[in-house]
């Protein structure tokens, strides 16, 4: 769709639906699950939609609809995804540091289960021996990510089982008699270097040797997507290269042909998204010059969170002169979306669009300030359907018990 157009269908959106809203694209998802799996032809791969990056139901039944498989990491994604139409055998449950009460609650269900902590895989054990089989999430001590935040693999991580404790593990397996069907990991979010996959890769060709019954290596995700103007996006294609000749060459040598899985969340759903703001006032300071939006980071936190990056539009005056304003929000807090950025001419009632805004935007938000939460809506086929009504007042109460 070209730029102009674009503009122009979400500033309809805007005016049919309010802001602030969210704006899904169907067919941007489908295409960048298609690109996943034309780069891994050749290879026995299945992906798994990481889908705490949206779980609106409408957009958990459209990837189901494509094939893909799900990735969840409490109880009730899982319970989502059985909703949304995913049978148990396309389901992973991915959790941290829950209780084993849950862990138990995702057997009883049939999903495919990753434990990623020596006590649960103890008490797993004793309790279930070799009955269900399970994968277990490992920490590869390999600094992938954007950055600190959004790193899991380091040492300090509370994620996964460290390599370093695989004696530890296999006595646990050997005295339990665990059934270790796939071995994990996933070291961050934003991973533009492919190596950092191909060298994890093979630290998990060491790891499954420990485990005869293993079926797959999980290499999580953390594909990166554009956010910046002249940022790159993970090359899945060279990747899918280098993993279908790592696998070939593990099949060789050893007569197994394992599986490979992935778990992409924002690859998904980042850029299908699209997130439009209204401009309340101009502040023209001494330092600078604000617009104020009719949102903050109750709606969209990842600017403060992660200091990440959104690329912004003026939608309804795009051809205004270029000038430089400071993008916050409306919250009592500091909620910078953006420093120094050039936008064309702001005028108070223009619409703003951040990109990249379908993985981690609604799914973060909050009613902080008592404000209400935004309407989603999803396009495909070309028509728009509302997914998400927007709060009203009421809901700010629903839930509260007044006892006084
Ligand atoms: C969040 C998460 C992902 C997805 O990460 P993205 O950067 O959104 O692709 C994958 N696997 C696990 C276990 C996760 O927690």
């Amino acid at each position: 769709m070209s730029q102009n157009l674009l503009h122009t269908q979400l500033v309809e959106l805007a005016n049919r639906f309010g802001t602030p809203l969210y704006v899904y694209h169907a067919e941007k998802i489908k295409e960048q699950f298609e690109s996943l799996q034309d780069a891994f032809t050749g290879t026995k791969a299945r992906f798994f939609y990481a889908c705490k990056a949206l779980t609106n139901i409408n957009v958990l039944k459209y990837v189901q609809s494509l094939g893909a498989n799900i990735d969840c990491v409490s109880i009730n994604e899982v319970k989502l995804a059985l909703k949304a139409g995913f049978t148990p055998d396309r389901i992973l449950f991915t959790p941290n540091c829950v209780d084993f009460s849950e862990i138990e609650a995702g057997k009883d269900l049939g999903v495919n289960l990753n434990i990623d902590n020596i006590s649960i895989l103890e008490q797993f054990g004793a309790k279930y021996g070799g009955s269900y089989p399970i994968c277990i999430r490992f920490n590869p001590h390999i600094m992938g990510g954007g950055n600190y935040k959004i790193s899991t693999g380091h040492i300090d991580s509370k994620f996964g089982i460290s390599i370093h404790q695989m004696r530890h593990i296999e006595r646990v397996v050997k005295t339990t008699g665990l059934n270790v069907r796939g071995v994990h990991m996933h070291t961050g979010s934003d991973i533009k270097d492919i190596n950092v996959f191909i060298s994890g890769l093979e630290i998990m060709f060491e790891v499954a040797t420990h485990f005869p019954d293993i079926e797959f290596i999980d290499l999580g995700s953390g594909f990166k997507v554009p956010y910046h103007e002249d940022d790159v996006r993970t090359d899945v294609k060279a990747l899918g290269a280098k993993v279908k000749h790592a696998f070939d060459a593990y099949a060789k040598e050893t007569g197994k042909e394992l599986e490979v899985w992935f778990e992409p969340g924002k690859f998904l759903v980042s850029e299908a998204g699209y997130f439009i703001v209204k401009a309340n006032v101009i502040k023209q300071t001494t330092a600078t010059v604000f617009v104020g939006v009719n949102s903050g980071f109750n709606h969209l936190i990842r600017p403060m969170f992660y200091e990440a990056y959104h690329r912004i539009e003026n939608i309804s005056n795009p051809f205004g002169n270029p000038r430089i304003y400071t993008v916050v929000g409306h919250i009592c807090e500091t909620d910078t979306f953006a420093w120094d950025r050039t936008l064309a001419e702001v005028r108070e009632g223009d619409l703003l669009v951040f990109y990249n805004a379908g993985a981690y935007g609604f799914e973060m938000s909050s009613n902080f300030n008592s404000r209400l939460k935004p309407a989603e809506v999803l396009l495909k086929d070309g028509e728009a359907h509302l997914i998400r009504r927007r709060d009203e007042f009421e809901d700010l109460l629903r839930n509260q018990i007044e006892v006084l």
